[in-house]
Order: structure tokens, then C-alpha cells, then sequence
């Protein structure tokens, strides 16, 4: 098979991507490989508060609409964070591609939700407290809407001749006459893709895919840091005063013991804690739906504590997944749960503990101890934070809070590029597993800005 621009990823980035080279040029040839299922086919068998078991391929993190197929779809409109597009292509272009993705976005959404904005008050309130409440306009979309507006950017690039393949996995690549021949597998066979152009869009769960990649043609890679932390999931009331005036608190602390920074992130109201594969090993995450009689009691968010490698040491990602493996070791194979309570005496979290604890856990998690597996310094950063936001929405230290171990993220692979995403001649690497983005806008606005430049268009202007 021969194309002119192949994508691997069916996630944001290599939709917006296939979305961006069509609108450019309707007769460009586009073919998106994909590992996992088309979207309508994509059920985690454990369903809600049920435990994982362990599928090949996770539905939750794989197939047609990538790691946000199924999350809260709250995109991001800024650089504050979920990424460094700002600082690689500059506030005003990165900007203008991040408010790309929200057009796109828009043109396939009814009734499209408005912008929640950030707010002066709560950002003196943390202020005074020690904490940075990070500014920026949020649009939620909700997980169904989320869902029902990929569906329908997916069935767009069906209409426009994209060739979208599915349950097919990109194994290697190679240099050839005029391009490169991609050999993937589906099922057990395979075959060779030829294309001119390739964009590499494999999210976090092709880490390994990438190191693979820029290990063969000699791309120099960039380790950076790791976030190693925890889930917590308290009564929703807590947060509400937050979650009503700017929808998704993101807050950052530095600690007192340490100096280290830690963050507050991926806030849900009403939402849920989900687990997810990656590659086997199972994490925490959370998400939420916007309609109102899918909301639980609860909200959840992540407590992140940053570890920074220097020197030789340029495994950080091996590093996280190892302390997250053997949480699964200590968690017969799953994620551990433990209250606030009995990690600050000092005990495990039991059934009986659990059963009898205010706040009823929206997963089914292994009762046990964090304190076992979580590095000493990850786990004081946390639980300071954790006593930090209490100053901010009082009850968040409380016995009952929960915690489930552990929530990594993992972006330490940045290989380096030409400006404009490139890593090597006619080869671009975008999305989370570029190690530049960490969410859905920057992700998309990175799939815009390359179709952009493979279809010569000016990203400057
Ligand atoms: C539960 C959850 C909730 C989230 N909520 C939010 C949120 O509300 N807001 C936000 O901004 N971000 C959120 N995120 C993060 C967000 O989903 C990611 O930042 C985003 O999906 C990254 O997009 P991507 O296209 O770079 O990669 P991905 O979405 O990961 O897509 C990559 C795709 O590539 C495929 N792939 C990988 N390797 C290969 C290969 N070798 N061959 C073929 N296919 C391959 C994978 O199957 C996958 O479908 C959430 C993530 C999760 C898991």
C-alpha cells in the first residue's frame, strides 16, 4: 500500500492532523494506522468500580480518539500547562493553534459549552495559603460530548477518504527510496505501508515505539523528569466553592520539607477514579460526565510530586513504571487504596476500614498501604500538599479522604526536532508522545501546526 502522509495514532493529535491535511488539500492521500478499535468498539470489560483485567489492548488508553476517547474533555485553552507549546513555537502561534483546535471543535459540536474563566478571588485565596493557582480559560466539553464530537470529526475523515486502519500496529520503520516503508501488523499478519510524509502521533502508550524509533536513525532523545502520585477522592462539596466559579482548580505547591514542586491537577466534579493499562501495568486516573444524573458524591483529582534526573541517569519513565509495577505487586495485581487516616498513623487501610469510611470509593481497588511502595519523598511532598489544600477547601485532610497509588506521568523522552516538530527528514513526532504536550489541546494543536507545515502553509501568520 502506498500513501502520500501516513499517521501512527488515532488520538487527538492524528486526527487533528488528518483533519488539518484534508482541509488543505482534499486530494492528499492519508492513511491513520491504529493498534486499538475503532471508537463505537472500545468497552473496558470492567465498567464502573469493578477491578481491571488487564486486556492486550486497553480500551481506555487505545483505539480511534486516543487516551481522551472516554475523559472529562476539558480542553485546556492555554500554555500555562498541559504542555510546553508556548515556549517551543511562542505564546502568539502556539495560541493561535491551540484556538484552532477549539474551532475545530466547535464546528462539529451542538449547543458548544461556554468558557469557564479563571478567577481573581480564588487566586488570592491559594496566594495567601502558598499555593499558584494556574490561570487559564477551560471549555468542558463532558465525556459524552467529548465522545459524540470525536465520532463525528472521525466520521468527517471517513467521508474525506482517509484511509483509517484499525486493530493495526506500526512495528518499525524504514528508510526507503523517496520515504520510508512502514511494516505493521494486523492480527497476525503484516504488511508494508509505504508514504512520503510520516507523523508519529503514539501518545504516551507508544513510549516505547518512539525510543525504539529515534534509537535506530541516531535522534538524539532528552530525559527529563517524571511525576510519581496519587488519586484523592473526597466528598464533591468540598471543592465546590472551586469547581462552581472556574470549573477545574490546578494548583501548585512548593513543599516545605523538600522544595519540591508539586501539582494539583485533572480535577473531576462528580466524577469517577478509573484505572488504566498501560502496557500492563495498571494506574490511577479519573474522569467525570457533565450530565447531571451521571454525577457522583465525589470529586477526585491527582497530587503529582516532580523528580528531576540529572547526570547519566536517563531512564525516568522505567523508573516510574517500576515503582507503579510493584504497586500493582503489593495490590494482588491492582491499584491500592488507603485513607488519609491510616497513612498518617501509619496502618493499612482494611476491608473493614473501608467499608465503614464516609467517602464510598467510585473504584474497586485493593485496600492495603501506599507507604510500602511510594519513594519516602514523593510520599511526604504529597501529604504535604495534601495539608496545604486543606488551608484552601478545608476537609480535604480529613480521615476519609482516600488516596489510590499510584498516578504517574510519564513524558521523560523528548527527542529533539527542527523548530517545526520534525525529528528527522519528513518524519514529525507529535502529541503526548513527544514528550512536549500533556493533554488534548496542545496535543491537537500540534497534529494543526504540522499538517500546516507539510502543506507549506505560513504557521506564522
Ligand atoms: C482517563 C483520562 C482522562 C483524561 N482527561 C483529559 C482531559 O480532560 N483533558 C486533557 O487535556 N487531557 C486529558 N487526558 C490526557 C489526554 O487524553 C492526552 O493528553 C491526549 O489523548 C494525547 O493525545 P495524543 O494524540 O498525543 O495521544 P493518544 O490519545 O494517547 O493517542 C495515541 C494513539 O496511538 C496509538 N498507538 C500507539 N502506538 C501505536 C503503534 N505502534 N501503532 C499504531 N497505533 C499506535 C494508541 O493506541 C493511541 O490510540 C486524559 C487521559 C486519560 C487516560
Amino acid at each position: 500500500m502506498r500513501t502520500q502522509v501516513a499517521i501512527i495514532g488515532g488520538g487527538i493529535g492524528g486526527l487533528m492532523a488528518a483533519y488539518r491535511l484534508k482541509k488543505n488539500d482534499p486530494s492528499i492521500e492519508v492513511t491513520i494506522i491504529e493498534r486499538g478499535y475503532e471508537l463505537e468498539k472500545r468497552h473496558c470489560p470492567a465498567g464502573h468500580n469493578k477491578a481491571c483485567v488487564h486486556c492486550k489492548i486497553c480500551s481506555i488508553t487505545g483505539g480511534y480518539a486516543g487516551a481522551g476517547a472516554f475523559s472529562d474533555g476539558k480542553f485546556n485553552l492555554g500554555t500555562a500547562y498541559g504542555g510546553s507549546m508556548g515556549e517551543e513555537l511562542g505564546e502568539r502561534v502556539a495560541m493561535k493553534y491551540i484556538n484552532g483546535v477549539d474551532d475545530v471543535l466547535a464546528s462539529f459540536s451542538e449547543d458548544y459549552p461556554p468558557l469557564y474563566r479563571s478567577s481573581e478571588e480564588l487566586k488570592l485565596k491559594c496566594l495567601q495559603n502558598n499555593l499558584r493557582l494556574l490561570d487559564m480559560n477551560v471549555r468542558h466539553l463532558g465525556t459524552d460530548k467529548n465522545f459524540k464530537t470525536m465520532q463525528k470529526i472521525i466520521e468527517y475523515l471517513g467521508n474525506a477518504k482517509v484511509n483509517m486502519l484499525s486493530g493495526t500496529e506500526c512495528v518499525s520503520v524504514d528508510k526507503t527510496e523517496g520515504g520510508y516503508a512502514l511494516k505493521v501488523e494486523t492480527g497476525k499478519n503484516s504488511q508494508e505501508i509505504f508514504t512520503e510524509k510520516l507523523i508519529v502521533a503514539t501518545g504516551r502508550s507508544g513510549a516505547s515505539f518512539v525510543s525504539a524509533l529515534c534509537e535506530k536513525f541516531g535522534v538524539t532523545m532528552n530525559a527529563n523528569s517524571v511525576d510519581i502520585g496519587v488519586r484523592v477522592e473526597m466528598k464533591d462539596i468540598i471543592w465546590r466553592e472551586f469547581s462552581e466559579k472556574i470549573y477545574e482548580p490546578k494548583i501548585l505547591y512548593r513543599t516545605k520539607t523538600f522544595e519540591d514542586r508539586t501539582r494539583m491537577f485533572c480535577f473531576n466534579q462528580g466524577g469517577l477514579v478509573s484505572a488504566e493499562n498501560n502496557n500492563g501495568i495498571i494506574t490511577a486516573n479519573g474522569h467525570s460526565f457533565a450530565e447531571p444524573e451521571k454525577k457522583t458524591e465525589n470529586c477526585n483529582f491527582a497530587i503529582l510530586s516532580s523528580i528531576h534526573f540529572k547526570g547519566n541517569f536517563n531512564k525516568p519513565t522505567e523508573y516510574a513504571q517500576n515503582i507503579a509495577r510493584n504497586m500493582n505487586f503489593a495490590g494482588d495485581g491492582n491499584i491500592i487504596v488507603q485513607r488519609f487516616g491510616d497513612l498518617i498513623r501509619g496502618r493499612r487501610t482494611n476491608d473493614h476500614r473501608l467499608g465503614a469510611n464516609t467517602v464510598i470509593p467510585t473504584l474497586r481497588a485493593f485496600p492495603g498501604d501506599l507507604s510500602i511502595v511510594l519513594p519516602y519523598r514523593a510520599l511526604t511532598n504529597i501529604i504535604e500538599t495534601i495539608y496545604a489544600l486543606d488551608k484552601v477547601a478545608p476537609g480535604t485532610a480529613n480521615d476519609d479522604t482516600l488516596l489510590y497509588g499510584c498516578e504517574n506521568k510519564y513524558y521523560s523522552i523528548r527527542p529533539e526536532h527542527n523548530g517545526s516538530f520534525e525529528i528527522m527528514e519528513n518524519v514529525y513526532l507529535i502529541g503526548d508522545g513527544s514528550g512536549i504536550t500533556r493533554g488534548l489541546s496542545q496535543s491537537g494543536a500540534m497534529g494543526l501546526f504540522v499538517a500546516d507545515k507539510i502543506c507549506g502553509k505560513d504557521t506564522e501568520a
